[in-house]
């Protein structure tokens, strides 16, 4: 799972950059960098420092009230591997009561992945197989009986985890007032027990654009709303299909309103583990977008397109460490 890139060292890309508005932010970096020597097993690797250090310092200047955060969920926000294993998504931790169903989506899972990753079938096919599979699975769940309580034991027996540092990253963000849109292919529904369960408190800043269940009064799914969100499609309405999490918590907030305010945040820091989540922020108008990409996987087929794709990729399943530290940096009032 250990991969090294021979010849790029933090050191050496930040010690030629003299601005000092730069500094800080280089050399967190730049400690970043010893301390993942020292630890030996994730790497970060920046494409192009010159364009990173001018958005840097772009989004420094508009000041943190123009600035959000857009995330993917799963092995993003979420580790690769988890106890030794593959961590789990929003999708893959479910179990309904009936085993049988669970049964039923594994074999979806097992005919419909491959396809998923097919270099030999096209976008509009692609998407059509995405919109059967997430539509089949959609409609197990309702007619095995899903409940609200499952999402709960789901969860718990789940093997998923946040990376290190979510928190810390959560906590900052909602500090200077930027929100966090999480936008996900996975259910949003499980995601904020995810949220519940492993952060142990709520961030009024964050907020989930992602598949919703509909209950019964006897807390049984009926159906889903909203557009079914699959992952050929995640760079559609995104703004427009956000439900904050606090809603579900009774405070009423209206989610137009934040979505107003939303789009007049023109600066974006993006986060995602696919070239595909690239696409999260095409619903927005935005002046500057720095990228993090976090290449968990397949990382010697992958890493020069990633390199190429997105202004920062994190290697091996790194914690989010240097993402606070970044976020520090493009907040900071210093010069
Ligand atoms: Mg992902």
């Amino acid at each position: 799972m250990s991969y090294r890139v021979n010849g790029f060292t933090g050191i050496t890309l930040f010690s030629t950059c003299r601005k000092p508005q730069f500094r800080r932010y280089f050399s967190c970096c730049k400690q970043l960098e010893m301390e993942e020597r020292a630890n030996s097993d994730s790497e970060l690797i920046i494409g192009d420092r010159d364009s990173l250090a001018n958005k840097i310092a772009s989004i420094r200047s508009a000041g943190p009230q123009k600035l959000q955060v857009i995330a993917d969920f799963d092995a993003t926000l979420t580790k690769f591997w988890v106890n030794g294993t593959r961590g789990q998504s929003s999708h893959g931790l479910v179990q309904q009561d009936n085993p049988e169903y669970d049964a039923k989506r594994q074999e979806l899972y097992d005919y419909y992945h491959p396809l998923e990753f097919s270099p030999d079938i096209g976008l509009e096919e692609k998407t059509k197989l995405m919109e059967e599979w997430w539509g089949k699975v959609h409609a197990l769940l309702i007619e095995g009986g899903f409940t609200k309580e499952s999402i709960i034991q789901s969860v718990a027996n789940g093997n998923i985890a946040f990376r290190e540092g979510v928190f810390e990253l959560f906590e900052l963000l909602e500090e200077k007032g930027i929100p966090v849109l999480i936008f996900s292919a996975g259910l949003g529904d499980i995601i904020e027990e995810v949220l519940r369960q492993k952060l142990h408190r709520t961030f009024t800043n964050v907020r989930i654009v992602s598949n919703r269940m509909v209950f019964n009064d006897g807390g049984r799914l009926v159906s889903f709303k909203g557009k079914l969100i699959h992952s050929q499609n995640k760079n559609e309405h995104a703004l427009d299909m956000a439900t904050p999490v606090h809603i579900h918590l009774g405070d009423g907030d209206d989610p137009n309103e934040d979505n107003a305010s939303i789009k007049k945040r023109t600066n974006v820091l993006l986060l995602g583990d696919h070239i595909g989540d690239l696409g999260m922020s095409d619903g927005l108008n935005y002046d500057t977008r720095i990228s993090v990409g976090f290449l968990n996987h397949n990382i010697e087929n992958s890493l020069s397109y990633y390199r190429g794709s997105f202004d920062v990729v994190l290697l091996n399943d790194a914690p989010m460490t240097e993402v606070v530290k970044l976020v520090s940096s493009m907040c900071s009032k210093e010069e």
